[in-house]
This record gives C-alpha cells, sequence and structure tokens, in this order.
C-alpha cells in the first residue's frame, strides 16, 4: 500500500508513480478515502529496486507492507480515518438505525409508505425496503422489480435514505442507476467474490454505500472482513460490516445472535459495524433486547425490520418485524445506551 505526503497526488504524480509500477508489473488501484488517498499494488509488491525507487520519491510518506490477509480493512491501513456517510450523515457519529419492511409488497404499496413517514417519525436515519429476495425456497416470493418504484417514490416523500438487497450483476446496475443510497449484500451471497467485486467496481467513483452481511455460516472473523476487502479493494472504502446470526441456530432462536462480535470488528477494522438484530433472533418480541444488546457490544448502529401492520405484510415482516411505536422506543433506548458504553470502547480502542 502506496500513502502519499499529501491527501491527494496530482495527476502528473500519479502517472509517474504508476509508470514506476507498471516496469516491475504491478498494477496501481487507486482507493478514495474521505480524507486521503490510497493506491494498492496488485503483483508481487516484495522487490526492493522498486521499493526503492517508490521510497525515494518527495511525496510519498511510505510504503505499507501489511502482513495481514485484509490490506485495506485493518485498523491501521491508509484508511484508518475514512468515515463512512450515508447520504451526507457519519454512521456511527451517533447510532445510526436503518428500518422498513424486509419486503415491499408490490400489491400493497401503501402499507410501505405508511412504514416509510413512520419509521422516519420514529427516528431512524434510513428506510430499508427488499425489492428482490432471496427465498429459500423457489416457490416463495423472489421479489419484483415493481416494488423499486415505490422504494423511489418512499425516498422522495420522506426524503430518507434507502437500503435494498441486490444479488445479482443485472439488478446491481439498476440499483446503481437509480441511486439507491445503501445495497444490501445478503448472508448467501457475503461470500460471492465475483458479485462482491462487481459491487466494488460498479460503485467506484460514487457515495453508494454497501450494508454487507455476515456469511450465516459460521466462518472465521477474517472470512468476513476479507469479503468486505473484495469491495473496497475496487477503489470505494464505503462498507458496513453487518453481524446478523449465524448457523447452527441457537434453540428457538431463527440463528445464533453474534452481535457480541461486534467489538472484536471494530478492533480490528475501522469499518463501522450495524447489527441485524431482525435476522439473528427472528421473533418481532425478541428484537428489542438484541437491539440494545447491539448498542451494548459497541455496534455502530442496527438495521430493523419495521412494518405498520406486521401480520399484512409478506416476507420475514409478519414474525419479526417490530411496529413503528416499538421503534421509537428502541431507538430511544439503544441511544442512551450507545452513549453509556462509549467510554468502554474508547479504552478498548486506545488502552487508555
Ligand atoms: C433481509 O435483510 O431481509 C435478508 C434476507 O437478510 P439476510 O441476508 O441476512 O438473511
Ligand atoms: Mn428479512
Amino acid at each position: 500500500m502506496i500513502i502519499p505526503k499529501e491527501s491527494h497526488l496530482t495527476p502528473e504524480q500519479e502517472r509517474d508513480l504508476q509508470s514506476i509500477t507498471k516496469e516491475f508489473g504491478i498494477e496501481l488501484m487507486k482507493i478514495n478515502g474521505e480524507t486521503r488517498t490510497i493506491y494498492l499494488m496488485i503483483g508481487d509488491e516484495r522487490q526492493e529496486e522498486m521499493l526503492a525507487r517508490i521510497g525515494g520519491l518527495d511525496y510519498i510518506d511510505r510504503v505499507d507492507m501489511v502482513q495481514r490477509p485484509y490490506k485495506l480493512m485493518a485498523r491501521d491501513s491508509g484508511l484508518a480515518t475514512h468515515k463512512v456517510r450515508i447520504d451526507g450523515k457519519v454512521v456511527g457519529a451517533g447510532f445510526t438505525v436503518i428500518a422498513g419492511q424486509c419486503t415491499i409488497d408490490p400489491k400493497n404499496p401503501n402499507y410501505f409508505y405508511e412504514t416509510a413517514h413512520a419509521v422516519k417519525e420514529a427516528g431512524a436515519d434510513a428506510l430499508r425496503g427488499g425489492v428482490w429476495k432471496p427465498r429459500t425456497s423457489p416457490y416463495s416470493y423472489q421479489g419484483d422489480v415493481k416494488a423499486l418504484d415505490i422504494l423511489l417514490e418512499a425516498k422522495a416523500r420522506t426524503g430518507l435514505p434507502v437500503d435494498t438487497e441486490v444479488m445479482d450483476p443485472e439488478q446491481l446496475d439498476i440499483i446503481v442507476e437509480n441511486d439507491v443510497d445503501v445495497l444490501q449484500v445478503g448472508t448467501r451471497n457475503a461470500l460471492n467474490y465475483g458479485l462482491l467485486r462487481e459491487i466494488g467496481r460498479k460503485i467506484n467513483g460514487r457515495k453508494t454505500c454497501v450494508l454487507l452481511k455476515r456469511s450465516m455460516h459460521m466462518g472465521k472473523i477474517e472470512e468476513f472482513i476479507m469479503a468486505a476487502e473484495y469491495i473496497v479493494a475496487q477503489g470505494n472504502p464505503n462498507v458496513m460490516l453487518c453481524p446478523r446470526g449465524t448457523t447452527p441456530a441457537m434453540d428457538g432462536y431463527r440463528n445464533h445472535p453474534d452481535e457480541c462480535i461486534a467489538p472484536l470488528l471494530k478492533e480490528r477494522t475501522w469499518a463501522p459495524v450495524i447489527v441485524d438484530p431482525s435476522h439473528s433472533v427472528g421473533k418481532a418480541q425478541y428484537v428489542p433486547f438484541a437491539c440494545l444488546a447491539a448498542a451494548s457490544y459497541g455496534a455502530d448502529g442496527i438495521i430493523v425490520e419495521t412494518h405498520v401492520a406486521p401480520r399484512h405484510g409478506i416476507g420475514d415482516d409478519p414474525k419479526q418485524a417490530v411496529t413503528p411505536d416499538v421503534l421509537a422506543k428502541i431507538i430511544r433506548d439503544a441511544r442512551a445506551i450507545h452513549e453509556l458504553q462509549r467510554p468502554h470502547l474508547e479504552h478498548l480502542m486506545t488502552g487508555a
């Protein structure tokens, strides 16, 4: 990783740098952090002569040889000061809440509009709504592109930024063209490296963020962080990490709740952690407890399935969506807990 002295290189400096690396068969990937641009070397970066020449450029601060398998996601990488923003608002500056329906029902758009207004009223920062759904059964409702119009209409009516899941490159093109603010990668695609790379490529140069769910298969923490690295290595570091429970499930729950990995993720990476308590516990009555637990564990926020009339919803909404009045209480209490745990998080990060 090449770290310049100033926040950005001039086009001329960039060209000179590129001509050196090219001589040694290295491709340079430009990563545009919020406060600085850094350059990732793709290829054999341990070539003494090349390193000496780059190190000798007066506008280069240093070349970091990161030993960890993830170079960009690490807390001590050149992106340590990067802030992820949703619609201009820094994620984690307060306790960020994304809320809305699991699934937008194209036959009942009014439920979604009412839910959108209600989550805004309850204090949410962004609106979620599933357009296409990854369903375990091929016979269940799979989603409908018509739901995207409803999502965009709700965005226009409320002014809230929106989040939806993409599962393939065709959906990705549609979502990016329509300026969806947060692109969700679900647990089933969390290790679909081709899709992750394609997402990274498509959002490069845009303000779009990605909410990357953790694979449900109890993989190692490094596997989760490396999946994020796939996206970030394409140039846009706006990635949030989302623990959502793993399998095998804890008896009586939908998954095995994993909000407790928030401090671990925060210690190892600079990325904000947004916990998904809805899919982790899978039952509306348990969701408030899991939300408060996420706040206690130092998460930067939560994504909560919410519906004005859960019993009339589709997808996961009938069983796990909370109502907007419950969401309002969750937000009030989770934000208070988030403040209370702050000194403990600072202690973890600085050892002070
Ligand atoms: C969802 O958010 O509705 C969803 C399908 O999530 P996950 O990928 O975590 O199962
Ligand atoms: Mn869902």
